[in-house]
């Protein structure tokens, strides 16, 4: 890959822009340049796709197929001369040279860098997650989960003295958003569709059980959505374990901070993130979460030619807080610093980050859903959010293959409750549990391990 600044474009020199990630905020910014005679993109990115975050745990439960939530970066761009897509995992970043460089070692530099490499799952130092748990923040993460939760249930099905040792146990840890939405769908699959699809296996028996050490569902919603979410929850058997914290993760337990440890094969990671590794790699000043702290231009201060956006970056709101870790955030930074560029090579002054907040919204369960709508944040629940849920989300996927095969999996789902994509990968290493001889015993060896540290 060469590095390829001043690139003329139809005759004139340009601007060379350098955007490492392909998520909202990488790509707001790139198609707020595309078609721009000044500037000439290069959008960098370890995945030749952009993944629909806000669908990954549909993926992870086999209602949508991995094909419905992504989309080709180079498709994307197809039309636009001025913006190359590159695949390649960033490792190195020089802010003061605006270049990275890759992991296969090609240099790429320009006279802007955008720094849009999202974020990554945050373990808190929390023993054994990073090696057992399952976090879900890429389409890789989800087919890993998808194949852990479908293998245990094959094992299971094939040895039901495995549900004794916890097998249909399933921990999901946090309970924001993501935890909510997951559990939910969780619950879905395994109490209506799991018992149609094994028929020999008592399915009745499995557990879905959500951990956080807050004491609320939903955390960033109204009151009136944690309850409305927790009863949802609660009515379709999910257990809540607020107020209490992880300890500790094995290969075939969960310790928790009230002293219970839970058998459980499948532990999904839902609570914590932090930045992507291109932010420690770029030595620019790191906030909360290993963000690049920004100011409201989107810029970190004294990285002249260097932009951080959407989950990368603790974005300044208005009361001083930073803006929550969301992708209308991460797509309105993207096309605010996308308008900066165009306008400080038209010599006019960068745009300052206003976010026209919309709303949030979660899915909590087939047919329950909470939206607080605008600013005002209007509340809506049950079926009526549901329904915006569905719109909302159709129209913010890319292509309408996608949206169509969504609503096909999501109208299958809800009137048939059956899943289309129960897909085992068996050559994942998800796919391979040790069940081993006994789980008491390595359940004593590792609490005497523990009091023996
Ligand atoms: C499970 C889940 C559910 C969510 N639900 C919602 C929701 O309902 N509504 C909402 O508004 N937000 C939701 N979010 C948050 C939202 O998805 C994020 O805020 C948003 O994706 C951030 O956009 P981004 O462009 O900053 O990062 P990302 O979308 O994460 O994109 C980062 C890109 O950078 C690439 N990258 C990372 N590291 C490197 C590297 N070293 N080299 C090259 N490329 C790299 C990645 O491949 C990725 O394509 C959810 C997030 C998750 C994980």
């Amino acid at each position: 890959m060469a590095s390829d600044t001043n690139q003329p474009t139809n005759g004139r020199p340009s601007t060379h822009v350098v955007i490492v990630g392909g998520g909202f905020a990488g790509i707001g910014c790139a198609r707020e340049l595309a078609g721009e005679d000044s500037v000439h993109v290069t959008l960098i990115d370890e995945h030749n796709y952009h993944q629909f975050q806000p669908l990954l745990y549909q993926v992870a439960t086999a209602q949508l197929a991995a094909t419905s939530i992504a989309s080709s970066l180079r498709k994307t761009f197809h039309d636009y001369d001025n913006v190359d897509v590159k695949m390649g995992e960033v490792t190195e970043v020089d802010a003061a040279a605006h270049s990275v460089r890759t992991r296969a070692g090609d240099t790429i530099a320009g006279d802007i860098l955008v720094l849009a490499a999202g974020a990554q799952a945050n373990f808190f130092n929390t023993p054994g997650a990073a090696e057992h748990a399952f976090p879900l923040y890429s389409l890789t993460d989800a087919e890993r989960l998808r194949t852990r939760m479908l293998t245990v249930f094959e094992d299971a099905d094939r040895d039901p003295t495995l549900i004794d040792r916890g097998a249909l146990n399933f921990v999901i840890v946090g309970a924001g958003a993501t935890g909510t939405e997951l559990a939910g769908s969780m619950a879905d699959m395994i109490h209506d569709t799991m018992p149609e699809q094994y028929r020999d296996l008592a399915v009745s028996r499995a557990t879905v059980q959500v951990v956080d050490l807050g004491h609320v569902v939903l955390n960033g919603f109204s009151d009136k959505a944690h309850k409305y979410a927790s009863k949802v929850l609660t009515d379709r058997g999910v257990m809540l374990r607020l107020g209490t914290g992880v300890k500790e993760v094995t290969a075939d337990h969960v310790v928790l901070s009230d002293g219970t440890t839970i058998q459980t094969h499948c532990v999904a990671w839902a609570g914590g993130l932090m930045a992507a590794a291109p932010a420690a790699a770029s030595g620019l000043p790191q906030g909360r979460g290993g963000r690049i702290d920004v100011g409201p231009d989107l810029a970190p201060q004294g990285a002249p030619g260097v932009y951080v956006i959407g989950d990368m970056a603790n974005i300044p709101g208005p009361d001083g807080q930073a803006f929550p870790q969301l992708g209308s955030v991460a797509q309105q930074s993207g096309q605010c610093v996308g308008a900066s560029i165009l306008a400080e090579i038209a010599g006019d002054p960068r745009k300052t980050f206003k976010y026209n907040d919309k709303g949030i919204m979660a899915m909590i369960g087939r047919g329950a859903a909470v939206a607080e709508v605008g600013k005002h944040r209007h509340e809506l629940h049950g079926s009526i959010a549901f329904a915006a849920w569905l719109g909302v989300h159709a129209a913010l996927m890319s292509g309408v293959r996608n949206r169509i095969e969504a609503f096909v999996d999501w109208g299958w789902d809800y009137f048939s409750k059956t899943r289309g994509p129960q897909v085992l990968d068996q050559r994942s290493a998800a796919a391979h549990i040790d069940w081993g001889d006994s789980d008491d015993s390595d359940i004593e060896v590792s609490a005497r391990t523990r009091s023996a540290a």
